[in-house]
């Protein structure tokens, strides 16, 4: 185990396949949706804030600086997909339809029935007023990678449950 295991109380989920962090910094199924940060393609200091809602697929796509995605007029932009991708890779593509409430039609689920599955359903796209709790919530995981490893525990961790609550 590594220091930061050790010295965690929380559980700590294992990928279901490595992930390219670059790209998709953070994602998490909570709130009843799967969200998270993903990178700018050209703009190295930009990144979008993405969401799809559990059941509604309400999708919503924004900057870190609250501007629209141009990409999210109407349907799922890059981002999103990435976003999808991401989420397989992390919690396998079975946990993460049944987090969405997707019903793929035949057989295995993957990132792409479950993005075609959604999208297919012509979701509307949501406000983006969700985006600065998501953005904050990264930017405190990035703080976290800035600590000392320690096996003391970290007070502000007991505010946190011990798991986090996942379909
Ligand atoms: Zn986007």
């Amino acid at each position: 185990m590594s220091d930061w295991e050790r010295s965690s109380t929380a559980r700590v989920t294992t990928p279901a396949r490595a992930r390219k962090l670059t790209k998709v910094p953070f994602v998490e199924l909570a709130d009843g949706r799967l969200q998270g940060v993903v990178s700018s393609g050209s703009d190295i200091g930009r990144v979008y804030v993405s969401s799809v809602a559990a059941g509604t697929y309400t999708f919503a796509c924004s900057t870190n600086n609250n501007r629209p995605c141009g990409g999210a007029r109407g349907s799922f932009c890059n981002h999103i997909r990435a976003l999808i991708n991401e989420a397989v890779l992390q919690y396998g593509a079975e946990r993460v339809a049944r987090y969405l409430r997707v019903e793929t039609a035949d057989g295995e689920p993957s990132a792409q029935t479950i993005a075609n599955d959604m999208s297919d359903s012509r979701p509307q796209q949501g406000d983006t007023k969700d985006a600065a709790p998501v953005f904050s919530r990264f930017l405190r995981h990035l703080a976290y990678l800035e600590l000392t490893p320690s096996t003391a525990p970290l007070p502000e961790m007991q505010w946190f449950p011990p798991t986090r609550a996942v379909a």
